[in-house]
């Protein structure tokens, strides 16, 4: 049995295969992420138009015998060549299309969706500085559609703000409990493995977390604390789903 479908798909992720075609990644909005096989030599218009970061409509065939898709047509809405246009945020959006290819698209198909596209769509409308802070919120929310994501909110301990604290106390992260505690049950966490955050970087991912985005792409973190949050978070990413990004890699160079 085969068929003909189509679905809005972002594409992720363009190899070589053989002479002339192409294996490519996509988050489709309908069925997650699949792979496809892109058909055709270095003349063949589709060749440009399936590249990574474009959006639109996609059209596909499928051989349900041979489990194989291929890509028959490519309508595109977003182009997003400002990505292109600097290293940061190629390495940001590869990054991205890692993060999703990795973990099997997983999670709620629909948040993710929205997720990756808007954080695409935002790369391509803000300086580095600001798009170097986008990062972090990608990462978080990222962590969120894929259960990993710690309260920010409450002592796992005691139930008691943890952000309620002097700013010169800070907050302690078990990394076995993935969970945050505040000062006085930081005590007691400090045996387990784990970090001691300042309360800034916590207060951060918990405005992530409850406050509209508009709240937290206004906050422009002091340097140490922002080298803080993204170390934090490339560490958990990785303990967390147990795997090597080798765009980060390349990505905290840059
Ligand atoms: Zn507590």
């Amino acid at each position: 049995m085969s068929r003909h479908w189509q679905t809005e798909a972002l594409v992720l992720q363009v190899k070589s295969m053989g002479e002339d075609n192409r294996s490519v990644a996509l988050l489709t909005r309908s069925k997650g992420l699949i792979w496809a096989t892109l058909y055709g030599g270095p003349k063949s218009k589709m060749r440009a138009l399936v590249s990574p970061f474009h959006c639109g409509q996609i059209y596909l065939y499928t051989d349900e015998v041979k489990q194989a898709t291929k890509i028959s047509d490519f309508a595109i809405h977003s182009y997003r060549p400002e990505i292109r246009e600097n290293l940061f945020k190629t390495c940001a959006a590869n990054l991205c299309s890692e993060l999703v290819i990795k973990t099997h698209g997983g999670g709620e198909i629909e948040q993710l969706w929205l997720y990756v596209n808007s954080f695409l769509d935002g790369l391509c409308l803000v300086n580095e500085e600001a798009a170097r802070h986008a990062l972090l919120r990608f990462i978080w929310r990222f962590l969120n559609t894929m259960g990993m994501q710690p309260d920010p909110c409450e002592c796992a301990s005691c139930g008691t703000s943890v952000c309620s604290i002097y700013n010169t106390q800070k907050v302690f992260f078990s990394l076995a409990e993935s969970s945050f505690y505040c000062a006085q049950c930081s005590s007691l966490g400090s045996e387990s493995k784990g970090f001691f955050l300042h309360k800034e970087v916590v207060d951060y991912l918990r405005i992530i977390t409850t406050e509209a985005p508009r709240v937290s792409r206004a906050i422009v973190l002091e340097e140490a604390f922002f080298y803080e949050t993204q170390d934090f978070l490339v560490y958990i990413l990785q303990n967390f789903s147990g795997q090597r990004f080798n765009s980060l890699d390349v990505l905290l160079k840059v």
